[in-house]
């Protein structure tokens, strides 16, 4: 099992310095992948930095090449990169710009590809299939370039996409990972808690941003960690805020705009129930399920106090919601 797993990483670093050379060496991959990453203001030292490549727009470019190169057709398909189909190859990614996804020790696990056409019905950017070696709950994206800057920090800023973490490095903000689109797991979350304590959340400024931040919260207070909310205005995201704005700015954003859960969560709870008594009623309930998860007594009993202002409850109906939902969670 161990040969197997060794092989798909060979294979899957042959494929990223094939994306990548194929980028900036070939007429097709200049003229539309190193287009395209341009136009987006990446430079050629980030271009370098992230491995990013670009896969031509032909059947099967990647897989006859390796191929010929030798490696063999076992361990490509089980990359996922090579799909095999009616005894025919083709390329899973095609005529798409490439962004290998490393391990928290720098290996390739899997890439996501993202397409270049505005077509509605391809899908924008399509990751590798799970394999021996990509689970994509176990890994964030970045976390290879992140975890000194983290450590350093004692801050993780957490967003939702390859570009806003790309953008953000070569902003000058190193301490950022991606979940990259799927819904947050417990062992992403577990991957950072090793590094810190502390995350910001900066979620796209719209109504899934906002709502994949809420599912996020309770995730992270369940392993103890502290978990700050930023949002951005209306169709923003980390990665075309980063781009109009220098570091100093960034970062003063964030820390004029980045709430504690508590306030981030209640506020538009607040706002979403406005003078509904029975929406408000959930809501109360839904912030107190929130704040069970947190396993410090002491940090609980000041979320209670902290809730209380905001909703305007009194504590003990909070304190009384909480014991029942710790009974109910026994
Ligand atoms: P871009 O700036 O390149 O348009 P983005 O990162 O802002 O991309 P979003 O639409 O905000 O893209 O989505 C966030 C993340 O979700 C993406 O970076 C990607 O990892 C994932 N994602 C988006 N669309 C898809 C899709 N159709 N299939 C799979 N994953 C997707
Ligand atoms: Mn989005
Ligand atoms: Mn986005
Ligand atoms: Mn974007």
């Amino acid at each position: 099992q161990a040969t197997v797993r060794e092989n798909l990483y060979i294979v899957s670093e042959y494929a990223r310095d094939y994306y990548h050379k194929t980028l900036l060496n070939s007429e097709q991959g200049k003229a539309i992948g190193g287009t395209y990453f341009k136009e987006r203001g990446f430079t050629a030292d980030t271009i370098k930095k992230f491995e990013l490549g670009y896969n031509p727009d032909q059947w099967d470019a990647f897989t006859s090449e390796a191929l010929r190169k030798g490696y063999q057709l076992e361990f490509l398909e089980k990359t996922g990169l090579t799909i095999v189909k009616e005894e025919k190859q083709f390329d899973r990614f095609k005529g798409r710009v490439m962004f290998p996804i490393h391990s928290m020790s720098g290996r390739v696990l899997g890439f996501g590809g993202r397409i270049l056409t505005s077509d509605k019905k391809a899908a924008k950017y399509l990751n590798s299939p799970e394999s021996d070696i990509y689970h994509k709950s176990k890994v964030l994206y970045g976390i290879y370039y992140a975890k000194q800057s983290i450590a350093k920090e004692d801050n993780c800023y957490l967003v939702e996409g390859y570009t806003d973490v790309i953008q953000m490095h070569q902003s000058g903000i190193e301490n950022v990972v991606s979940s990259s689109g799927t819904a947050l797991t417990p062992e992403q979350i577990r991957l950072i808690n090793r590094l810190t304590k502390n995350i910001t959340v900066l979620f796209d400024g719209d109504a899934a941003g906002q709502r994949a931040a809420i599912r996020g919260i309770d995730l992270i207070l369940e392993q103890g960690m502290n978990v700050k909310v930023c949002s951005f205005p209306e169709g923003e995201d980390p990665d075309s805020f980063s781009r109009k704005h220098n570091k100093e700015e960034i970062l003063s954003y964030f820390n004029e705009n980045a709430k504690d859960f508590i306030q981030y969560k209640a506020n538009l709870l607040v706002e979403e129930a406005a003078g509904d008594p029975i929406k408000k009623a959930s809501t109360v309930r839904d912030m107190v399920e929130s704040i069970s998860k947190i396993p410090d007594t002491i940090k609980r009993e000041i979320y209670v106090q902290e809730c209380s202002r905001i909703m305007e409850i009194s504590e003990s109906v909070l304190y009384n919601t909480l014991a029942q939902i710790l009974n109910k969670n026994k």
